[in-house]
């Protein structure tokens, strides 16, 4: 028998709506593009978003229409972002750190019919442009006296602000079936093209509950979020959604990622939750260490997208009194799968170092994410924190299939994240490796997150990449490369030493290599493929000229 609740759809644009009305005076902060500290009320931002959906709707958008946005987070991306899912169209978030190359895919593969770009960001839009036939307009998301002058006065370039500037306040958000796609975003295509994960309007409200719960984000309307991952980053974690739901001030960087700007805005806004991935951490720790800046009204930061060296979390506890949380997760996956939280039986003691332990772990899953490891034959293998295998995952804010793919992408039900894990008796989950990055010496694996976690504790090292390369008669032996904080002095063995205090010697490097820079990934992960390839003989060669 049918239950007797109510069944209409939700269109995410209720989550705006939400916010406008009821949190009406709460803000959204942005450090713009344009240079300086703009407010905005979700009362302001909502009616914005309205009038920007009937500009929309007088270009001809409609349903399924994709519309890409090429943009830091700032207010109007925001408001613009909600006024495309609202208007039933799909919002593909374009990350412009990704090559010229992998943009023009991207844009052509998704057949986006509007850009929407920050004017910092428009001389590599002009260069694309020939390219992306698709594209009808490309809307500059700023005022008139702020257009680019390269592009004032042609026709298919429009300013922001005189679009919205004559349109009606009030618009009905489309109804759309809620297993509708809302959201667009490409994971970075380290193997291969770039996919194309379709975010639907359940799944990310779905993500959202879950992710303001007190075991997750815990946020709620007295926080004042700092969204430093980039909405073109799975919908900055899904707090583009989750912050307005709440009513918590937003505050965003715009393009001003540096050190100096963060902890700026963190003192100016009263910060008291933010998240980014480690590198922007490294970046904002060493800019205090040298100023001797503190971070006063921040209690937590959420971290992840890559492994979260053991040295950052000490030194956010012990030098700033905040908690690091760990996050895993992936585009494919809305993206939060784990996020690492205390349980009962193991609030800290005296033994801070446990407790350190703990953090290093990927964390365990909220309700709605359901996580297992597998052998190579896909049999499940146990949670004892020892046996460590492929981790597969299922849940409504897992992907299905990618766009415009027609086979399934699970097996059996369930996803292949594509990472090594092991799992313990209370369900925290660690990263060994993701599969591609594993170091196989001599039939052991040698875990590269585990050694680049140890260099970083180093107190000379800023950054750390260990590969596996090629070897005469091991098949494979791990280098490190290292950039060193400025100022400090390379010194290899003492590195090694270092490193050395927690791994067998088998484990340890065979070479440690001074680098002046390491590359990162459009997300800002460490890049090894280049690495990959740039030292893949490096012990051969050094067996041949020995
Ligand atoms: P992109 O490659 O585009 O940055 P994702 O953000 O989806 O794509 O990357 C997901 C991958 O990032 C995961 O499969 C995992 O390998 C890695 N990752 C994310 N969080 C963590 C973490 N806390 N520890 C280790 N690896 C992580």
């Amino acid at each position: 028998m049918l239950g007797l609740m109510q069944t209409q759809p939700i269109n995410l644009a209720a989550v705006l709506e939400h916010a406008g009305r009821w949190h009406g005076d709460a803000e959204i902060v942005t450090n713009s593009v344009e240079g300086g500290i703009r407010r905005q009320t979700y009362a302001q931002t909502l009616t914005r978003a309205k009038k920007f959906a009937n500009a929309l709707k007088s270009m001809g958008i409609k349903t399924g229409d994709r519309v890409a946005t090429m943009a830091w987070n700032t207010d109007r991306h925001v408001e613009a972002w909600y006024a495309i899912m609202g208007q039933g169209a799909i919002a593909h978030t374009v990350n412009p750190r990704l090559f010229p190359e992998q943009i023009e895919f991207i844009v052509n593969h998704a057949e986006d019919r509007l850009l929407l770009i920050d004017a910092n960001l428009v001389p590599l839009a002009v260069k694309l442009l020939p390219k992306l036939p698709t594209l009808e307009k490309i809307i500059v998301l700023t005022d008139e006296a702020h257009m680019p002058d390269d592009v004032r006065g042609d026709a298919r370039w429009i300013a922001y602000e005189t679009l919205i500037a004559d349109q009606p306040e009030t618009f009905d958000w489309v109804e759309v079936d809620e297993n509708t796609a809302a959201g667009l975003c490409y994971t970075s295509g380290t193997t291969g093209d770039p996919k194309g994960v379709l975010y639907t309007h359940r799944a990310n409200l779905l993500h959202a509950y879950a992710s303001l719960s007190k075991d997750v984000m815990n946020i709620g309307a007295t926080d004042n979020i700092l969204m430093v991952v980039p909405m073109f980053h799975a919908n900055s974690w899904g707090l583009a959604f989750s912050v307005p739901m709440c009513g918590g001030k937003m505050v965003l960087p715009g393009p001003h990622m540096d050190g100096a700007s963060i902890h700026g805005l963190i003192e100016q806004e009263q910060v008291t939750m933010a998240a980014a991935v480690p590198t922007v951490w490294t970046m904002l720790l060493n800019h205090l260490k040298t100023t001797g800046g503190k971070l006063a009204s921040l209690n937590e930061v959420v971290i992840g997208g890559s492994a979260v060296p053991r040295s950052m979390i000490e030194s956010f506890d012990r030098d700033f009194d905040v908690e690091v949380l760990q996050a895993w997760g992936m585009t494919e996956m809305t993206p939060l799968g784990t996020l690492n939280r205390r349980k009962r039986h193991l609030a800290p003691g005296a033994d801070m170092q446990a407790e350190y332990d703990r953090r290093c772990y990927a964390g365990r899953a909220p309700f709605g994410v359901d996580m297992k490891i597998v052998d190579d034959d896909g049999n499940a293998l146990p949670h004892d924190g020892v046996a460590f295998g492929r981790l597969m995952v299922r849940g409504p804010w897992v992907i299905e299939r990618y766009f415009k793919q027609p086979d399934t992408a699970l097996e059996n039900g369930w996803f292949h994240t594509g990472d090594i894990a092991s799992i313990d008796t209370d369900g925290y989950m660690r990263i060994t490796d993701r599969a591609k990055d594993v170091i196989k010496s001599g039939g052991e694996w040698i875990s590269s997150v585990d050694v680049e976690n140890a260099a970083m504790g180093h107190p000379d090292v800023l950054l750390a990449a260990c590969i596996g390369v090629s070897h005469p008669r091991w098949e494979e032996r791990p280098l490190l490369l290292v950039k060193l904080k400025d100022g400090a002095s390379f010194n290899a063995d003492d590195i090694l030493g270092k490193i050395g205090e927690n791994f067998a010697k088998w484990q340890l490097p065979d070479a440690v290599i001074r680098v002046d820079d390491i590359p990162l990934t459009a997300t800002g992960k460490i890049d090894k493929k280049p690495l990959r390839q740039e030292y893949m003989d490096h012990f051969l060669n050094a067996e041949q000229n020995a």
